[in-house]
């Protein structure tokens, strides 16, 4: 039997904030598989009557980390899972968005843990209430840095599939986050006409709202279209009349935009603009699914012994857990998989962890 002390679940708390994040740019290929349809979702609702929350919308987040059917090729490690998250979450943070992780389980099946990204559907290994990141070991045949990296099913989606070479300095974990909450590439219809026919955004945003990635802030983007030879770095380099737009305007692309590309030209993706934030906000408080992933404010467990199955707590503000207001001891115990995330976690006197087969996580919110 393991009792958890104060002591070692304070460690556990503070060892999940080390760790900086660095951003090196490397060249991506192909490495995002969403596919961008040419109509806004956000049209289903007449802008009119669009809910409109406060507040920092915060979700609970479940992830899987695949290995195959004999337990090789473990898609990730788990605490380095932890710290991408909160990597993802202090720039979704900015703008009002986070999510809380609210539990970390392995699962072996070498067919989702080396999806065809066309043909494999997660929709039924997702868990119900939590937004679910499925960690694999490869895409469509290609492990490691080659080959697709990520891919959400759907804009906006209830789930994204990411290799470990998502995360960290490509940034395809939050980029195919940004995909499930509503956003659309910055190229799409002026860089990729195949992808929003004859609705090419103007350099001046005027079509913005109704071309292009729909977000009026993120400049128009050509991306390859005028030629690749002479890019590289920040800096857009092509303003000859052959690359303008219908206006005869030069692009100034979003270069370090997360939903850009420029990535593959060694321009590190790193910001979301005010208007995909809110864009991001827009899709949540309307889009019934997202909508049921957020979180209470507060969470209270008392007077209850749970020895199977999951708990998967996240809460917005703080969770308490013990002998609440003399109602009764809490203990989980025997095979239970068990997650408490919030602000803060307070652990009152009746409160016992004694897991046998199981795991008791306690994590600190990134959300703030
Ligand atoms: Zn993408």
């Amino acid at each position: 039997m393991k009792t958890y002390s104060y002591n070692s679940i304070l460690i556990g708390i503070i060892l999940f904030f080390l760790a900086p994040i660095n951003l090196d740019a490397q060249r991506l290929e192909n490495e995002c598989a969403t596919v961008s349809t040419g109509t806004d979702h956000l049209l289903n609702i007449p802008a009119s009557q669009w809910r409109n929350l406060s507040g920092t919308r915060v979700m609970r987040l479940y992830i899987v980390v695949y290995a195959d059917d004999d337990g090789s090729n473990v898609a990730m490690p788990e605490l380095d899972i932890i710290r991408e998250v909160k990597s993802a979450d202090s720039l979704l943070n900015i703008g009002d968005i986070c999510f809380n992780i609210v539990g970390i389980e392995r699962r072996n099946s070498t067919t989702f843990n080396n999806p065809n990204s066309s043909s494999t559907n997660y929709s039924g290994q997702t868990v119900s209430n939590c937004f679910t990141v499925f960690i694999v070991f490869s895409i469509n045949g290609a492990s490691g840095s080659s080959g697709t990296f990520g891919y959400a099913p759907d804009i906006p989606a209830s789930y994204m599939v990411t290799k470990q070479a998502g995360f960290g300095p490509r940034r395809t974990f939050v980029h195919e986050l940004g995909h499930a909450l509503g956003l659309h590439h910055t190229f799409k219809g002026t860089g990729n006409d195949s992808d929003n026919p004859g609705c090419d955004e103007l350099v001046n945003g005027s079509n913005g709202t109704t071309c292009g990635d729909f977000v009026t802030d993120t400049n128009a983007d050509p991306y390859e279209r005028c030629g690749t030879s002479s890019l590289g770095g920040c800096t857009f380099p092509y303003t000859g009349t052959g690359c303008r737009d219908a206006n005869n305007a030069v692009y100034n692309p979003p270069m370090t935009n997360i939903m850009s590309y420029w990535a593959n030209y060694n321009c590190n993706r790193q910001i979301f603009t005010a208007g995909q934030y809110q864009r991001m906000r827009n899709t949540i408080d309307n889009n019934s699914t997202l909508s049921s992933f957020l979180v209470s404010d507060n969470l209270v467990y008392t007077n209850q012994t749970t020895n199977s199955g999951f708990i998967r707590a996240g809460a917005k503000f703080s969770i308490q857990a013990g002998n609440v207001s003399s109602s009764g001891n809490y203990t989980v115990g025997g095979s239970v998989q068990a997650t408490y995330s919030a602000n803060s976690i307070t652990l009152l006197p009746g409160f016992t962890a004694n897991p046998t087969s199981g795991l008791v996580h306690f994590l600190a919110s990134f959300c703030y």
